[in-house]
């Protein structure tokens, strides 16, 4: 029997993994979810803060020979340390306002709640702060363990922190799945280290052809995290 997601849910799946027959599902283990613009709203206004750090004529020249996104931090990462704490002191400038604007994303505290009724580890990677994901902990009383900020080296989209959150977990990476907005960071880093990964595309802008041939793509895609759990449901064995 054919698998479906319901139109409601406007779930694409892409992964052939979906002609496998129930009985070969693959057991998960594990949801990674990114923070920004995943499981809080997108509050980060990225071009202001490119344009904050490289000014506007090397924003506009970087954006026109990368259109998956700029690698902010790895970019400035061989700036000297002068340079570089500007750099960082712009980012965490453009970071603060965010905060003050901080919302957990529709869809979030319900899909934490049925995984954890399934007994299914949630973890978090961020490019993001420490002080953020506090924040957010603190805010919305869900927590994510282990939360890897930034400050865990490297950072995504190198697959370093899904890997450490797998083996913390004792479990392999393909019966995990990373939850993320962005391509070129979460699903990156999720393929990388071979997990499952789910873009969250609320607008669609990943349906734009400049994104057909990109290395990594999802083997699931949303566009609302209220849809997520009806993908699980269909393509994982959740049973505890
Ligand atoms: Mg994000």
């Amino acid at each position: 029997m054919p698998l479906l997601i319901s139109n409601s849910a406007k779930a694409f799946v892409l992964s052939k993994r979906m002609s496998h027959p129930p009985a070969l599902k693959t057991r998960l283990r594990g949801v990674v979810f990114d923070m920004d613009g995943t499981l809080t709203i997108p509050v980060i206004d990225f071009p202001a803060m490119y344009r904050a750090v490289l000014g506007d004529a090397e924003y506009r020249r970087l954006k026109a020979e990368s259109p998956s996104g700029i690698d902010i931090l790895g970019h400035i990462e061989a700036w000297p340390p002068h340079e570089k704490k500007k750099a960082y002191d712009a980012i965490a400038e453009v970071e603060r306002q965010g905060l003050q604007h901080l919302q957990i994303m529709p869809g979030a505290s319900e899909l934490c709640a049925v995984l954890d009724s399934k007994k299914i580890r949630r973890g978090l990677i961020t490019r993001n702060n420490k002080s953020a994901v506090d924040l957010f902990h603190e805010r919305f009383g869900i927590t994510f363990s282990p939360a890897l900020s930034r400050e865990f080296l490297p950072y995504k989209p190198d697959p370093a922190p899904l890997l450490h959150i797998c083996s913390l977990w004792e479990v392999q990476p393909d019966e995990v799945i990373m939850i993320g907005d962005s391509l070129k960071d979460d699903v990156a880093c999720g393929k990388r280290a071979g997990a499952f990964t789910c873009l969250l595309d609320q607008k669609g802008i990943y349906d734009s052809p400049e994104y057909a041939d990109v290395e990594f793509k999802p083997d699931f895609k949303v566009s609302s995290l209220a849809d997520v759990f009806s993908v699980l449901n269909v393509n994982f064995d959740l049973s505890p």
